[in-house]
């Protein structure tokens, strides 16, 4: 029989720089599989159909809820995110370690579900310095961005109940603490059997 391979959840503010570093930690890693999310925000630039999020209506994503295809979803800043639970299972029986890059509210709903993951939260060094990523990153208003400031006050004090908090300042030493957080737990995975 294969081994089941670890749930890698990660969330982190938006502007913490997740996905900086997560990219970082697939390169060096290309085994571990990130999830593809569903979502009905609108597309930005860089965003790809199938890439970084299957784009849906809310019928169809609602009709996905109803037909129980989302392994968790929530709604964030007003558009609806969930991860399709069979492309996460098929992985995850072929031994293979998946990435879920998502917001707090599906994270605690998963740490009920599924204890066996692994939780890490990325946190900014400040709350200046998320704003200052938001602004450079220059793809919301600055409505948003202070929407987004102000959703991060929640999402930090929440941040105890992950088993890792990693401080985001240098993005390789983020990405290789995360590494060694993943290959640990995989260890004690191990060890368990
Ligand atoms: P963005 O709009 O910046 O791509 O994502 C906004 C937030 O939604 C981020 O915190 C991101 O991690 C989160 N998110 C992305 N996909 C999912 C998902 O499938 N489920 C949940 N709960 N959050 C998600």
């Amino acid at each position: 029989m294969t081994k089941k391979g670890l749930l890698i959840v990660v969330s982190g503010p938006s502007g913490v720089g997740k996905g900086t570093v997560l990219k970082k930690l697939r390169a060096d890693n290309p085994g571990i599989v990130p999830s593809i999310s569903a979502t009905t925000r609108t597309p930005r630039k860089e965003d790809k159909e199938g890439v970084t999020y299957f784009f849906k209506t809310k019928d169809d994503f609602e009709r996905m809820i109803e037909n129980g295809e989302f392994m968790e979803w929530a709604v964030y800043n007003g558009n609806y995110y969930g991860t399709p639970i069979r492309y996460v299972n098929d992985n995850i029986s072929k031994g293979r370690d998946v990435l879920l890059e998502i917001d707090v509210q599906g994270a605690l709903k998963l740490m009920e579900k599924y204890p066996n993951a692994v939780y890490i939260f990325i946190a900014p060094e400040s709350t200046d310095v998320l704003r200052e990523r938001l602004r450079r990153r220059g793809s919301e208003t600055p409505e948003e961005i202070e929407k987004r400031v102000a959703a991060s006050e929640w999402e930090l004090s929440q941040k105890e109940k992950y088993d890792y908090v990693v401080i985001n300042k240098i993005v390789k030493d983020a990405a290789d603490e995360i590494l060694n957080i993943i290959n640990n737990a995989k260890g004690e995975i191990d060890h368990d059997d």
